[in-house]
């Protein structure tokens, strides 16, 4: 999962990229990346870690001119190295670029083998370069023409900013699998900026209002003659990830007309009634339990409290891999409040179980803090498939509820009692969140195409890792791409 932003005609852009990357932290805390144009040449800078541990003053000052993009990066496709950090920029003969990518292309493997085998060379293992690589080799003239004919290749998910010299061009693909939302920021001379980002949390940090999203399959060139609408690919059906709701996005974000936070505190009243239990307190697994947490109470009538408190401050993430600090994984992050515990019969709710050794060390946790009983809730299904479309999940065999029955995974992560939400109940839920769309002012780009009619129902989502319907097969390519050039 990653985090973009984008900003065109503002001279402010590179501090205002800071701070939008700074709204979207939770979406990738592995590495941070800037990228700015001046109109003649681009200036990058990029880092392993938080934005607040990669960027000085001093960097942001020499990220020179009036648009940006910027990237926020948890490793899907590649490892945890700086060569994988976004923006990736390069140049070619038509000049520069720089590309920052949300998602994850089903079919990157085989056009990176068919690449290298027609001669190209990679700097990196991420899945964005393969794209890059075909925008260069396009034979269009036009860079917006070039985008195009480079992701008319590629499968999968992707919502990509694209920054040229002159131009800003933003990409969702035909599912919308990834959010991607367009603003506009006034500015000191009485103009405006176009804005764009993965989340509009980062709008309503630097002041910007938000105008729609970018529809799936849509394109956006932004350059000094205003914003163009494209829809360069062939229409297919809409499936936004439903997880997005469920644990991803931040509760202040509204996604596809629909509001995070009610989703999941929907989520929270359909886990009480349909899985309530006689109970004293009912707690979440901060942060993203919260809302869910605050639905289950509302329902139930069994108090809320918070018997976990997370720790925020744990910084730079991307040392978690070492065995020393996996040790105390779960201890730094949360630790429990007994007072509020001990004693009583608590229900914890949870967004998911992936492999179940968090959620046992969680109930052992609750448990040791003196509670009486322990009712694990799951405000989704179990996840029984792995994610191609972005999120790092595990292998299949990795995942426990794979190859166990919730009765065994119950047993497992030593609750008393275990339910997950189902897929119908997860789907309703998130739909009871939707918001009337607001309305968009027909002189706006695309404005007067909204014409796509919304998919309903379950088939509106990708709900892939729990039910394995998978709206872009994905076939394991034979050659697992290792990088063996480390550059430390
Ligand atoms: S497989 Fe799951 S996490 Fe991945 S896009 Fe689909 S719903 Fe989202």
């Amino acid at each position: 999962m990653c985090g973009v932003f984008g900003i065109f005609g503002h001279p402010e852009a590179a501090n205002l990229t800071y701070l939008g990357l700074h709204a979207l932290q939770h979406r990738g805390q592995e590495s941070a990346g800037i990228v700015t144009s001046d109109g003649q040449q681009l200036f990058l800078h990029r880092g392993m870690g938080h934005v607040i541990d990669v960027f000085s003053n001093e960097q942001l000052a020499q990220l020179q001119g009036d648009s940006a993009i910027g990237h926020v990066r948890y490793a899907t496709a590649g490892g945890s190295f700086l060569k994988n950090a976004q923006p990736i920029a390069v140049e070619y003969s038509r000049g520069s670029i720089a590309l920052a990518h949300n998602g994850n292309l089903t079919n990157a493997e085989a056009l990176h083998e068919q690449l290298e085998e027609r001669g190209s060379i990679f700097q990196s293992a991420a899945d964005t370069e393969v794209v890059i690589h075909l925008i260069a080799k396009s034979t269009q003239r036009l860079i917006e023409d070039r985008v195009a004919d480079a992701l008319s290749q590629v499968e999968g998910a992707y919502s990509l900013l694209l920054l040229s010299e002159q131009s800003l061009i933003a990409v969702r693909d035909p599912r919308g699998f990834r959010p991607l939302c367009l603003g506009r920021l006034p500015t000191k001379d009485g103009g405006a900026a176009w804005v764009l980002a993965s989340e509009p949390t980062s709008f309503d940090l630097i002041g910007a209002k938000m105008i729609r999203e970018v529809e799936p399959g849509e394109m956006l060139i932004i350059d000094a003659q205003g914003v163009h609408s494209r829809r360069p690919f062939l229409p297919a059906p809409k499936r936004m990830c439903i997880f997005e709701y469920v644990y991803f996005a931040r509760p202040d974000s509204k996604l596809d007309g629909i509001s995070v936070y009610e989703a999941r505190k929907n989520l929270g009243r359909a886990l009480a009634r349909d899985h309530g239990v006689e109970a004293d307190v009912v707690i979440p697994v901060p942060d993203s339990g919260v809302p869910a947490t605050m639905g289950y109470a509302e329902q139930s009538g069994v108090p809320f409290e918070l018997g976990l408190v997370r720790s925020h401050y744990i910084g730079r993430t991307f040392i978690e891999p070492q065995q020393s600090i996996r040790h105390f994984g779960v201890r730094l992050k949360l630790n429990p409040i007994s007072d509020v515990l001990r004693g009583k019969r608590v229900v914890i709710v949870d967004d998911s179980i992936v492999r179940g050794t968090t959620s046992r060390k969680i109930v052992k946790m609750v448990r040791d803090a003196g509670a009486k009983e322990v009712h694990l809730r799951i405000s989704s299904p179990p996840t029984n498939w792995p994610c191609y479309y972005g999120i790092d999940t595990p292998t299949r065999a990795e995942l426990i509820a794979a190859s166990h029955s919730v009765e065994e995974i119950n047993q497992y992560v030593t609750s008393d009692t275990l339910a997950y939400l189902s897929l119908d109940a997860m789907i309703d839920a998130v739909l009871k969140g939707e918001t009337p769309p607001p309305e968009v002012e027909p002189s706006l780009p695309g404005g007067a195409q909204r014409h796509l009619p919304l998919a309903t129902g379950r088939d509106r989502f990708c709900h892939a890792c729990f039910s394995g319907d998978y709206p872009v097969s994905f076939t394991p390519h034979p050659r697992q791409r290792q990088m063996r050039l480390r550059d430390l």
